[in-house]
């Protein structure tokens, strides 16, 4: 039966908590702990941190799980966005963690499977399911980063193929990545918007080179990248030549979308506020701290809602579209309030600087959300986009 026709969710809620309960190992059921040392990102050379997380990835990506909404066609679960709740919900109950991370789920294949050919969506979503790419995401540029459509990176028609050059800054994990997606300038004489192509490249192809970024925290994934008269066949540009700007903006709303959602969990930091301060007539000791992280847990729902409210609209085949800038730009500002917050309650500990002890992390953890506001374009553009696509402001001409 299926239970979007029948429209009753019970039976696939007791199904799939039955499943999880079943397949995801113990392990599998806390927080991550340190961020891409401890999650699986998929890849030509996948590296699992240990059996547990292989098992746990291939038991959902057998089941189509590691992307439940995709078509079942590409290799998906091809889950209605109801079950997609439910299964969101019994994940969340358990402390399932997500079984892949990566720009292919989050980005690319979104992208893919709106403008994608057939032939594309038949072997990179089925690849991006599967773990078996691992995707960078070659936009911004020198120079290039608020006003992305300025880019430079030139793809010169050859007849049956392109030739790449140019450079590309701030490319997290290229150096680790099987391929980029990347938006390239197809036509030198158009207007800026008109003239760009949303091409696929091979990081083996000769001409294609990395260079990491380092950084005062001594950790980066940041790299530079760099394409010297690469041969790009021409199966590889997605949608229309010179049309890849509609592609960049859609792949945005869903980097945006998923930013902002990454922060939509209600995070129980009344707990680590109990622990860090205590209590006093039953309400936390600290009327300051208080107040701050009652307002944190009421905006957290808020966000939440407006999140759900949003998968419930998509239901009935609405995009997010500009409402992506609110989730990301409210999803990173939370954020950054929460583990700020953190650094407080944990009073001195929370100065520490270390790998090894709990509170080193806090630290790290509320410096790394810094760039929450800046990664998927910055708040100040998300402000922008908010003011005149969502309220409908006018423009200042001053
Ligand atoms: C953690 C992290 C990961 C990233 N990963 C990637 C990646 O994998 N791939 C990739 O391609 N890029 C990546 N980036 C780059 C990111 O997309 C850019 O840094 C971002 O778009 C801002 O561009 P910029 O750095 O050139 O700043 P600029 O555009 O130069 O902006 C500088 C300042 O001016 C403000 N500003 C600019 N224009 C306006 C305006 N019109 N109105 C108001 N304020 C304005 C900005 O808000 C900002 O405060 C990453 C960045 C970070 C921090």
């Amino acid at each position: 039966m299926n239970p979007t026709i029948a429209g009753d969710l019970t039976a696939f809620r007791a199904e799939t908590h039955a499943w999880l309960d079943e397949n995801c190992p113990q392990s599998q059921r806390a927080p991550v702990k340190n961020g891409f040392e401890d999650i699986f990102a998929g890849g030509r050379n996948p590296h699992f941190h240990n059996e547990d997380q292989k098992v746990w990835f291939e038991r959902m990506r057998d089941k189509g799980w590691t992307a439940p909404t995709w078509p079942k066609a590409y290799g998906g679960g091809g889950l209605s966005p109801q079950e997609n709740k439910v299964l969101e919900e019994e994940m969340a109950k358990l402390g399932c963690r997500k079984p892949l991370w990566s720009f292919g789920l989050m980005m690319l294949g979104p992208a893919l499977l709106h403008y994608g050919s057939e032939e594309q969506k038949q072997k990179y979503i089925r690849e991006i399911v599967n773990g078996e790419i691992w995707w960078s995401q070659g936009y911004s540029e020198p120079g290039s980063g608020s006003d992305l459509a300025s880019l430079k990176t030139s793809a010169v028609d050859m007849g049956d193929h392109y030739v790449v050059n140019g450079q590309k800054v701030w490319t997290s994990y290229a150096d680790k990545s099987d391929m980029i997606f990347c938006l390239v300038r197809t036509d030198q004489e158009a207007p800026k918007h008109s003239g760009i192509s949303f091409l696929l490249i091979d990081m083996r192809w000769e001409g294609v080179s990395t260079r990491p970024i380092k950084l005062i925290s001594g950790k980066s994934p940041f790299c530079e990248t760099f394409f010297d008269n690469v041969k790009v066949p021409k199966e590889n540009i997605v949608g229309e030549v010179n049309q890849g700007w509609s592609i960049a903006k859609n792949l945005l709303t869903h980097e945006r979308t998923s930013i902002g959602s990454l922060f939509s969990n209600i995070f129980p930091i009344h707990e680590f506020a109990k622990e860090k301060v205590g209590l006093e007539s039953g309400k936390l000791a600290d009327p300051v701290l208080r107040t701050e992280v009652a307002r944190l847990m009421i905006d957290s729902l808020g966000l939440k809602y407006a999140i759900e409210q949003t998968i419930d609209e998509a239901k009935a085949g609405q995009q997010p579209g500009a409402k992506s800038s609110y989730f990301k730009y409210t999803g990173s500002e939370l954020n950054k309030t929460r583990n700020e917050l953190m650094v407080a309650l944990a009073g001195y500990e929370g100065l520490h600087w270390g790998e090894d002890i709990k509170e080193g992390k806090i630290a790290r953890d509320m410096c790394r959300t810094k760039g929450n506001s800046i990664e998927g374009g910055t708040s100040e553009i998300q402000l922008n986009v908010i003011a005149k696509r969502v309220l409908g402001l006018p423009t200042f001409k001053g």
